[in-house]
């Protein structure tokens, strides 16, 4: 199967990079300053406003740099035994900083991976790159990805718990990925069969 996988809050906990980041410059903030809108930051109260926190991602490899990553690796490497890797972000593509840290990140953390590609139209990418299945957090993304009509894996995240549809299915923790992907192949491949049946 192609999978896709976003980058931010998905393997990576952004939002504490983001809080780590102001408190390592001298402000005195928490998880609580950030206001949050479909899941991405509007502002980090009285400090930055979204626009700053886009530039975070544009130009310092210090923020980028010291994203903690989720415990995904393990699950991702033994994804990449049977599966094609395609990660799918937001970030910023023009931006010079947002792509080498980003490569850096993921060479730093062992996350290996077939392709990564930096969009502001992910349904575009998904399309293009056949993927088979998304695993993503973002309340403004899933909807978009949904009418592709592809199974999200929905990392399950408290800005996002309004997202409901047949086609999601949420985990908690990337532990369950494995399984979860190896559901959605077995019913791939049953699928296939009954198609080839009907055919005959
Ligand atoms: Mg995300």
């Amino acid at each position: 199967m192609n999978i896709g996988i976003d980058i931010d809050n998905t393997i990576g906990d952004t939002f504490r990079g983001i809080i780590e980041y102001y408190v390592r410059n001298g402000h005195d903030v928490n998880k609580e300053d950030l206001i949050l809108e479909e899941g991405w930051v509007k502002e980090l109260k009285g400090i930055a406003t979204e626009k700053d926190i886009n530039i975070l991602f544009q130009t310092s490899k210090d923020f980028l740099d010291n994203i903690a990553p989720y415990p995904a690796t393990r699950a991702i490497l033994s994804l990449s035994r049977h599966h094609h890797l395609h990660l799918i972000t937001a970030r910023p593509k023009s931006a010079d900083i947002s792509r080498r840290e980003t490569y850096n990140w993921l060479k730093k953390h062992n996350i290996i991976v077939d392709s990564v590609t930096h969009t502001d139209n992910k349904p575009d990418i998904i399309k293009k790159l056949e993927i088979d299945v998304m695993i993503e957090d973002s309340p403004y993304e899933v909807p978009r990805i949904v009418s592709l009509g592809i199974p999200i894996l929905l990392l399950d995240q408290p800005y996002n718990q309004e997202l409901n549809h047949e086609s999601i299915t949420r985990f908690t923790h990337w532990l369950e990925i494995p399984t979860l992907i190896k559901r959605l192949t077995t019913k791939q491949s049953q699928e296939a069969l009954l198609v080839q049946e009907v055919a005959k």
